[in-house]
């Protein structure tokens, strides 16, 4: 079997084929940065994680692009002020928009790095590729796919070919009419039809020339543009949580497909939404989770990790305690289990054929994560050598990404450490750094492994990587 994924457009699961043999090209809708993220922002983007961990399994390289949305698309909300969540978030802090998208895309790099995610190719900043919009806007309005009312342009959704097959709105129907910004919007020539270019207000902080005056770019240029710009006119893959679909998605392919007359992607993956206790997420229920909610109730990353790799991707996912301690106990059983697995304790490769080709058929079978996690609990009870579980570990971890190499330890399940601290065991923090770059050098990300490299280092350790074993791990001098 070959690796299968579910398609948006499709309706079903499809073989992967890359359009360029052996590679492939990722987008993900990134974060709009002006707050932190919560665990069902973060559970969205482990899907692309997950993904890029399994195409390499597979051998195919992954190029993947995920953008920073740090000038701010707007709240449904404050429509009626043209005002973007990034600028509200400032004023409410007294600083600028600026400092409050660093501030946060700092905050989303460190939750990248706790959630183990393996770093994009390019993290591209909205505000850094208006130009590039300003390009697409020009190319539609030169095709005659953009009108211009006002100082607003317009996107003609009737000059797009199919709009609406990725998410099935019809044009004047339902969801489609009620859910678009009528409210400001009143030059629209229909209800779908939407901004590619806006006026700023007085005193606007982001702003930028145009044909069409000073002002900036609707929200569903900015990922088309920069799309386009990483990988092509067509590319592989694109991913993002499933109520960005429509209109974000529906109209961010209407718009790149008509300005470059390429396919945009060929395969869309969305993921479905995690909520809270059965509810969804919000401010005033006081359940927007983040990382650092979890950890004040003792929950690391890597818990919360292994909780949403025992859901499927595209089922909805409950969030509850009992449910995460449920996780973490489990997660605990397997660390342990695998922690009797030693190199050079003899191997049994026929007796891990079975196992590993149903953790493949798993990852395969549209990155199947529960099944495949469900055969890493058999395994690890199915007292194989410890050489082979070790392999085995070193392997499926690479695409599971928790950590559960049983990194640098002795037989007696004390750390492995020589030299100036050899009385001295390595702290278990250290003991996960090592275990993570094993997994990062595994799946040859060499840029992970050495950022985790010097992570270790910084904490006084040195790791000394051992030809056919484990690595050494010592106190730096
Ligand atoms: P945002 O920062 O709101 O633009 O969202 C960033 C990403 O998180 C998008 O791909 C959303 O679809 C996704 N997302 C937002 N809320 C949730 C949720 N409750 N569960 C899962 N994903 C979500
Ligand atoms: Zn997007």
């Amino acid at each position: 079997m070959d690796l299968s994924l579910y398609d948006t457009v499709a309706r079903k699961k499809t073989p992967f084929v890359p359009l360029r043999p052996g590679h492939a090209g990722i987008y993900t809708c990134g974060p709009t940065v002006y707050r932190y993220a919560h665990i069902g922002n973060l559970r969205t983007y482990l899907l692309t994680d997950l993904l890029v961990r399994a195409l390499r399994f597979e051998g195919i390289a992954a190029f993947a692009v995920q953008n920073i949305t740090d000038m701010g698309h707007m709240h449904e909300e404050v429509l009626d002020r043209a005002e973007d969540k990034v600028i509200a978030a400032a004023r409410a802090a007294g600083k600028t928009g600026r400092e409050i998208a660093e501030f946060f895309t700092e905050a989303f790099f460190r939750d990248c790095r706790r959630m183990n995610f393996l770093p994009a190719d390019v993290y591209p900043r909205a505000s850094a590729h208006v130009p590039e919009m300003v390009a697409i806007a020009r190319e539609l309005e030169r095709k005659g796919a953009a009108y211009r009312e006002g100082d607003y342009l317009y996107f003609d959704v009737t000059r797009a070919e199919r709009y609406g097959e990725l998410s099935g709105a019809q044009l004047g129907e339902g969801e489609a009419a009620g859910r678009t910004d009528v409210s400001i919007h009143r030059h629209k020539r229909r209800p779908e039809d939407f901004t590619l270019w806006l006026p700023a207000e007085p005193g606007r902080e982001f702003r930028w020339d145009s044909p069409w005056g000073q002002g900036w770019p609707g929200w569903h240029v900015e990922c088309a543009a920069m799309a386009v710009k990483y990988l092509g006119d067509e590319f592989d893959i694109h991913v993002g949580g499933i109520d960005l679909r429509f209109p974000h998605h529906e109209n961010s392919r209407a718009m790149a497909r008509t300005a470059t007359g390429g396919r945009f992607a060929a395969l869309w993956m969305h993921a479905a939404h995690l909520l809270v206790d059965g509810r969804k997420m919000s401010k005033s229920m006081k359940n927007e989770y983040t990382l650092d909610d979890l950890a004040d109730r003792g929950v690391d990353p890597m818990d919360f990790r292994y909780y949403c790799l025992t859901l499927h991707y595209r089922t909805p996912m409950n969030f509850t305690w009992e449910g995460q301690a449920a996780a973490s106990r489990a997660f605990t059983r397997l660390k342990k289990a695998f922690d009797g697995a030693e190199a050079g304790e003899g191997t049994d490769p026929e007796a891990a054929a079975d196992f590993r080709r149903r953790f493949r058929e798993s990852v395969e079978d549209d990155l199947n994560l529960p099944r495949a996690v469900g055969v890493v609990h058999e395994a690890a009870h199915a007292g194989l050598p410890g050489g082979t579980l070790r392999e085995l570990a070193v392997e499926w971890d690479a695409v599971l990404g928790l950590g559960i190499v049983p990194a640098a330890r002795t037989e007696k399940g004390e750390t492995r450490d020589e030299g100036a601290g050899a009385a001295a065991p390595v702290p278990p923090a250290v003991a996960e750094l090592v275990a993570r770059r094993e997994a990062a050098r595994s799946a040859r990300d060499f840029t992970e492994a050495d950022a985790l490299r010097a992570r270790i280092r910084k904490a006084g350790y040195e790791v000394v990587d051992v030809r056919g074993g484990p690595p050494r791990v010592k106190k730096s001098r």
